[in-house]
């Protein structure tokens, strides 16, 4: 793979990854760099700084108040945005130090995955995705990885953040052919059906590992599940047996904790062990080797059944419980509304998100964007002040 980025001085950060790092792992020295060349740091790693210009970010910060199954307002311990990409992060990081991959580049990925998301969770996206569709569209993952290259201004040399080629792959995780196609280097893996950096397969898998467990926690926490009815799956039920073997007269929500737990435990065992296992047969010796091979970042297939069977008990018993499908209608005519609005009277937009002269598409992108980075509050709040007569 070519490399564009040619570092003046990598003291600190060639003696950080020799020492750490396998060679299978994503090295900045043979990365593909970043688009705009900077002076590496003297005392951080290029994934490093990558992953505080993250933390740093205002896209960061908005996750606090974006929806990841519960609206904001719904309660305070719900996870939103901001908690589930921490818990992705530490998932991730734990599994990358056994593996000797890139702990920092796990991490920054894990901590942007979700930066494009729209309030209101996956309802959002497909409210605006509706919305856009004749505009080309709008999806999260592509979205992240725009507000990572283009939406954020906080750097008098680039727009964005001016992030490594890998961190950027990590965030694009899935992409249509189409969007391949006009995405440059970056879609390319796409197009040629090659697999991302380790690193990259690693923080996909810990985003599933966090959400399954921690909406079975929210959902029983909100009532809309209940213990009797987890007794249907098994690997809920096994541990939850296991727990009650442990502690005798053990209830309520530290029985439930002591549960979640040990299955994110065992998820994160087998992926670590299966993982090491495919590993060792291709024993890729690169960063390349790694892209031609199949994907080695896995769950053994047992594995993969149960969290299957966890996947479609949430899907069937609360994303679609009666209670989220009312919020989840009502975030779908908050979007619907304001971007009909914005796009019938473009005036009403903020003077920043105003394009004249530049055709309706690009006038639509920016509706998009000024909406994918409302927070829940921003979003009902923009609302009603569009439709509420009495709110200013
Ligand atoms: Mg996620």
């Amino acid at each position: 793979m070519k490399c564009y980025w040619q570092p003046l001085v990598l003291v600190f950060d060639n003696m950080y990854q020799e020492s750490h790092l396998a060679p299978y792992a994503a090295h900045s020295a043979s990365s593909v760099g970043r688009r705009f060349v900077e002076t590496p740091s003297a005392s951080r790693t290029e994934f490093q700084r990558d992953r505080d210009r993250i933390i740093h970010s205002t896209a960061f910060r908005r996750l606090e108040y974006k929806t990841q199954v519960f609206v904001n307002h719904e309660g305070d311990l719900f996870r939103t945005r901001l908690t589930h990409s921490l818990e992705v992060a530490q998932i991730a990081r734990s599994i990358a130090r056994n593996l000797r991959l890139n702990e920092d580049l796990v991490e920054a990925i894990s901590l942007a995955h979700d930066l494009g998301h729209t309030p209101f969770g996956h309802a959002g996206q497909d409210a605006l995705n509706h919305c856009m569709k004749q505009y080309g569209g709008f999806e999260h993952n592509l979205q992240s990885l725009r507000v990572v290259d283009a939406l954020e201004e906080r750097y008098g040399a680039f727009d964005g953040l001016n992030l490594m080629f890998e961190t950027r792959e990590g965030i694009l995780k899935h992409c249509s052919l189409k969007n391949a196609q006009q995405l440059g280097e970056i879609g390319h893996r796409f197009i040629q059906k090659k697999q991302p950096t380790l690193e990259a397969q690693l923080a996909n898998l810990a985003d599933e590992i966090a959400y399954n467990n921690h909406d079975i926690d929210d959902g029983l926490r909100s009532g809309l599940l209940t213990e009797a009815q987890l007794a249907e799956v098994d690997f809920y039920a096994r541990h939850r047996r296991e727990v009650v073997l442990a502690y005798p007269d053990i209830n309520g929500r530290r029985a439930i904790h002591e549960t979640v737990r040990r299955m994110i435990n065992a998820l994160i065992v087998d992926l670590i062990q299966t993982s090491q296992e495919c590993i060792a047969q291709a024993q890729p010796s690169s960063s390349d080797d790694v892209r031609n091979a199949n994907a080695l970042i896995v769950f053994s297939e047992p594995m993969y059944a149960e969290a299957a069977l966890l996947k479609r008990f949430l899907r069937e018993n609360l994303y679609r419980h009666y209670q989220v499908s009312r919020m989840t209608s009502k975030a779908r005519r908050i979007i619907t509304e304001l971007f009909e609005a914005f796009m019938a009277e473009p005036i009403l937009l903020p003077p920043d998100y105003q394009v004249e002269n530049s055709g309706v598409g690009k006038q639509a992108r920016q509706v998009a964007d000024y909406i994918a980075g409302m927070t829940d509050r921003y979003a009902m709040r923009e609302h009603r002040r569009l439709f509420s007569v009495g709110e200013i």
